[in-house]
């Protein structure tokens, strides 16, 4: 199947950074958000990281004039999907939004058109049985910065055909990524694997093992992660890390992933992390500082 056009739902985090790929990648981008000052905030987004990537040389001044050029916005769902070979969905990560988000993108899109998730977490199963083209529903899982980092987990849901998966696949080299197939099951491959490793170590805080510092510099140093554990919780979000948790408990039904005491109140106190100013560090002077290793020494 041939793929030109492509829509992309959401114009947020994760939605500019996957307009901004399709498009130096030379497809023709719709990006459709509810809100338009996000789609204002995407288009300078997208805008100033081209810049960067100018000034490293790793892009023309022409391929930035045609990236930004391939990409028109919208906030009409109807009007933004309708000329798609493939839309991309990466709305907000909630389970009845994107239920309802999948039921108008199957109203509206082409038939034939594929139909992709950047979901970190919804069942694709559960997200393909709204639509009347469970076969054409797959989950193309990027990651943040998405151009910079090269993996996108592309997730085959119950029912999604092989020749979706292929032409996804072959998508993805086209965009200068590394797609890795895997199955539909509760946290796909990355989400199974890291946030069990981020909870454990909360829980190393919690029961008092070592300090906030001493976590992270043990998996730094020890391990070769770029961050630490708590670092990276901060910065993915503890709200997000807490329904990761949530779904993996539910889907699995295994108390190995109760999400930890401590994960759970500091998300009730709204600590969120580095988009709430603090999480394990604080951010509040520009740069991060520990702050919660003394009380839980
Ligand atoms: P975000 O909050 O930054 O952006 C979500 C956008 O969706 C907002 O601009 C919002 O206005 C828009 N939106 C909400 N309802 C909509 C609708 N009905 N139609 C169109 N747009 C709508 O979120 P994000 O961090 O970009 O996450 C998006 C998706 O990507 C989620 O499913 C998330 O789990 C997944 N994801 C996020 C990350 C990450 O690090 N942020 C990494 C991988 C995957």
């Amino acid at each position: 199947m041939s793929i030109t056009n492509v829509s992309v739902i959401g114009a947020g985090t994760m939605g500019n950074g996957i307009a901004h790929v399709f498009a130096l990648a030379g497809f023709k981008v719709s990006l459709v958000d509810v809100n338009p000052s996000q789609l204002q905030r995407a288009l300078d987004t997208i805008h100033k990281n081209l810049d960067r990537q100018l000034s490293k040389g790793t892009i023309t001044e022409a391929q930035q004039k045609s990236t930004l050029a391939n990409i028109t916005v919208y906030t009409v769902m109807a009007e933004g999907i309708k000329a798609a070979q493939l839309v991309v969905e990466a709305a907000t990560e909630h389970v009845d939004l994107k239920l309802s988000i999948f039921e108008q993108m199957d109203t509206y899109a082409p038939a034939g058109c594929i139909l992709a998730t950047n979901t970190s977490s919804i069942s694709i199963t559960k997200i393909a049985a709204v639509t009347k083209r469970a076969d054409m529903v797959i989950g193309m899982h990027f990651m943040n910065p998405v151009p910079v980092m090269k993996l996108i987990e592309i997730i085959n849901g119950y029912s999604t055909k092989k020749e979706v998966t292929e032409t996804i696949i072959e998508l993805s080299k086209q965009l200068g990524k590394i797609p890795c197939a895997v199955n539909d099951y509760p946290g796909f491959i990355a989400n199974r694997i890291l946030m069990p490793m981020v909870n454990e170590a909360i829980y190393s805080l919690y029961e008092g093992v070592a300090g906030v510092e001493e976590i992270d510099t043990v998996m730094k140093l020890g391990m070769a992660h770029p961050m630490g554990p708590l670092q990276l919780a901060d910065f993915i979000g503890l709200d997000v890390c807490l329904s990761i948790m949530k779904v993996l408990q539910d889907g699995f039904g295994n108390p190995k992933y109760a999400p930890c005491p401590l994960l759970i109140n500091m998300v009730l106190a709204g600590k969120l992390g580095v988009k709430s100013g603090e999480g394990f560090y604080t951010y509040a002077a520009g740069s991060k500082e520990n702050i919660v290793s003394e009380r839980f020494r």
